[in-house]
């Protein structure tokens, strides 16, 4: 999506004069992108009659940056789209707030309700957990595997099978001993929707929630908005996480259960680990969406990034430094979902990239690439400023049997991947204190 809708305004971007002709144009591509990124067609139509309607190029003075503010519309919009108008709830320390987790199976309920737990404990609430899904096998040994390692305290029942009692019991007796963020879990079966939706309202009824967070694979597609309206009209629905946002999701479908709930989104989950979770920033949702880049995301991630693995390479990347080596770590870690390839994502032009880099072209010349660089040696890689002669590009070409034009592709790539990164280096300083990261 990103790629595209980036397309469709550099197009803008590169054409001399702005016309309702080219507007027109712009926005027809921008709307075939959001359709294909699992957009409501409803909210397509919408935006693309309130941007024109924005955006009165004949009023407009001379002068004024007609592109920057069809960006500047396009962007809003989709914030615009973004927020219900309404407020998530607001919970009051010390007070048992009680938060029932719906959604389908699969969905990342269970997931989402440990790391929901989690995030507030390390917040200083006093934060458990209730296993209502008597459904799944296994459901309570997950959710107790889990609890147990972000040490939250669990409730839940091998013998019992009525999930509206265990949800009761475990409610009260966490009401009781003083919790002041009691989470319930519940079943999300599929097939069998009737029943799993009388069950939800039994629950909803015996435990009374201060709210009910409807949980969203963003992966679902275009069945976002029937699925949302449909947990909606059955109880009362007051904000959305949705997860999986680090696959290939699209993303969007957000959009469609934000209006379909009509309730904010609080939370998004980016991996199957327990800090990958973030609190659901609109501005930098919709940035990452348009693929302007998302600075602000970029210097959380990093943050934690570097409480896992590679904090050197994460400085260096911060202060605008890359090398070879680190491009080369980068195409390793291309195939996996580690913290790494979520920071390289969020620069800003950077996703396209690594975009060009998957796929079975991409591959191979990945390969090729990193065979290159293994006959260079150790300060080759390692200095970022290092100088390239001709003798010693057609040294290594031969060292691993491949052309000096290969390596001069592979240089030039180095050389985008290092440019992407020194501006980074230059926005993120003005953003943070580099010293925070250790
Ligand atoms: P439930 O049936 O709704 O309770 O869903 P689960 O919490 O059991 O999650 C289903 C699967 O999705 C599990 O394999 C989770 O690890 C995975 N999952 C949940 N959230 C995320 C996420 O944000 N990213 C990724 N990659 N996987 C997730
Ligand atoms: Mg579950």
């Amino acid at each position: 999506l990103g790629g595209r809708i980036t397309g469709a305004l550099r197009k803008m971007t590169n054409s001399t004069v702005i016309d309702e002709e080219a507007l027109k144009e712009m926005l027809k591509e921008i709307a075939h992108a959001l359709l294909e990124a699992d957009v409501n067609i409803k909210s397509v139509v919408e935006l693309r009659k309130n941007v024109t309607n924005r955006v009165n190029l004949e009023e407009l003075a001379a002068g004024v940056n007609k592109r920057k503010l069809i960006q500047k519309a396009v962007f809003d919009e989709l914030c615009s789209m973004l927020d219900p108008g309404t407020k998530p709830v607001q919970m009051k320390r010390g007070k048992p707030n009680v938060v029932m987790f719906v959604g389908l199976q699969g969905n990342g309920k269970t997931t989402s309700c440990v790391k929901y737990a989690y995030y507030h404990q390390r917040k200083g609430w006093k934060a458990c957990l209730v296993c209502a899904d008597t459904f799944r096998a296994g459901a309570f040994d997950q959710l107790k595997q889990s609890a147990t390692k972000a040490k939250v305290p669990f409730y839940g029942s091998y013998t019992e099978t009525d999930p509206v009692k265990i949800a009761a019991d475990g409610v009260d007796r966490f009401r009781n001993e003083g919790y002041d963020l009691i989470i319930v879990d519940t079943s999300g079966r599929h097939k069998q929707e009737d029943s799993l939706f009388a069950e939800m309202e039994q629950m909803a009824q015996a435990v009374d929630p201060n709210d009910i967070i409807f949980v969203m694979d963003s992966a679902i597609g275009q069945a976002a908005h029937d699925q949302a309206q449909a947990f909606k009209s059955k109880v009362k629905v007051g904000s959305v996480i949705i997860t999986k946002l680090d696959g290939h999701a699209k993303g969007g479908g957000a959009l469609s259960a934000v209006s379909a709930t009509e309730s904010p989104i609080t939370f998004i989950g980016t991996g199957e680990h327990i800090d990958e979770f973030e609190p659901f920033n609109t501005q930098n949702f919709v940035g990452r969406l348009l693929g302007m880049g998302d600075v602000s995301g970029l210097v959380n991630t990093i943050k934690e990034a570097g409480l896992h693995e590679n904090v050197e390479m994460v400085k260096r990347i911060t202060e605008g430094i890359f090398t070879l080596r680190d491009m080369y770590d980068q195409f390793d870690s291309l195939a996996k979902l580690g913290p790494l390839n979520k920071v390289m994502g969020m620069l800003p032009g950077m996703s396209e990239m690594m975009q060009n880099a998957k796929g079975v072209d991409g591959s191979v010349r990945i390969k090729r690439f990193q065979h290159i660089m293994d006959s260079m040696t150790v300060d080759e890689m390692e200095n970022p400023k290092m100088n390239f002669t001709q003798s010693r590009k057609e040294r290594i070409a031969r060292g691993c049997g491949r052309h000096p034009q290969e390596v001069e592709e592979l240089l030039m790539e180095y050389k985008r991947f290092s440019k992407v990164v020194g501006k980074v280096g230059k926005m993120s300083k003005k953003n943070m204190n580099i010293d925070q990261l250790s």
